[in-house]
């Protein structure tokens, strides 16, 4: 789908031939011009939200291609009779710099619907949330998956604020005439789908970031708590002499378990004691400590 500026007029009303023709192809019946009230909607752009969350632009015009077809639904009801409005086209358009998913869709005509479209043209049903499935959200700052590289959105670094790029559209959703708006721009609910759910969202969904930045640090420290465990072993087996290569004392010590290396560091700590009295002395790391990773920037 090619990015289009946007030329068009946002109309509202009486669908042009060509939206019949499209409206057609989605709707179950042949309709009218009469029959079909018809809108556009903003539906997400490229830029930075309340969440410090952003599409990536690459990603609109294949979601806006998800979106053909969804029906619109009135305040998050999901019954069959309230899926009044459906989708019939949606293209990325550009305006000052800004691109985003311009949707059009219709209403048929008739009964409850003629509430909703007064609704819509008097400006109270403006407002529509829609949802949408990303396989992927990366980070701003250093383009690892969000999550993975400790920095967090909404905090800056360097003078950059950090946020979440979502990218690759997976699904589109419904969308649903949100009567009072939650937000001044048009909601945007997003939900990561494709894939598993990171505890790191999950956190941020919850309220619960700061428990969720303490297990960080203490994964960290345990993290790091286990390398020098492993470093210990594999130089009191090279100080006890014990013959084996330092890459076959890495491989054991990094596979096994941590209660394990403490048991055996232990042992090794006391037979390096009886025969090398002197060695003992040392104690601790003679190596220098590996430094936390650099991206713990929590
Ligand atoms: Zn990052």
């Amino acid at each position: 789908m090619q990015i289009k500026k946007a030329t068009e007029a946002v109309s509202s009303g009486v669908p042009t031939a060509v939206q019949l023709e499209a409206i057609n192809t989605q709707a179950k019946a042949q309709l009218t011009a009469e029959q079909v009230y018809v809108f556009s909607l903003r539906l997400c752009d490229d830029q930075v939200d309340r969440d410090n969350e952003r599409f990536d632009t690459m990603a609109l015009p294949g979601l806006a291609k998800l979106f053909i077809g969804k029906t619109g639904i009135v305040d998050h009801c999901w019954r069959a009779e309230n899926q009044v409005a459906r989708i019939f086209e949606a293209q990325v358009v550009k305006e000052n710099g800004v691109s985003f998913i311009k949707a059009w869709a219709y209403i048929r005509r008739g009964g409850s619907n003629d509430e909703i479209i007064a609704d819509i043209e008097a400006g109270i049903k403006k407002e529509v949330s829609v949802g949408c499935a990303m396989g992927r959200c990366i980070c701003s700052v250093c383009g690892s998956e969000y999550g993975s590289c400790g920095h967090l959105k909404g905090e800056a670094y360097d003078g950059e604020v950090c946020c979440a790029i979502l990218q690759e559209p997976v699904d589109a959703y419904e969308f649903s005439f949100v009567a009072v708006p939650a937000q001044k721009e048009a909601g945007v609910l997003k939900a990561m789908g494709g894939r598993n759910r990171t505890l790191k969202e999950l956190a941020e969904e919850f309220g619960a970031q700061v428990e969720y930045r303490a297990l960080f640090k203490e994964a960290q420290l345990g993290r790091q708590y286990r390398k020098e465990l492993e470093q210990d072993v594999i130089r009191l087996c090279k100080i006890l002499d014990l013959g084996a290569e330092q890459d076959v004392l890495q491989g054991i010590a990094k596979t096994a378990a941590a209660e394990d290396l403490q048991k055996f560091r232990a042992a090794l700590e006391s037979k390096a004691a009886e025969v090398l009295p002197a060695m003992t002395q040392l104690g601790g790391n003679t190596q220098a400590k590996e430094t936390i990773e650099s991206g713990f920037m929590i």
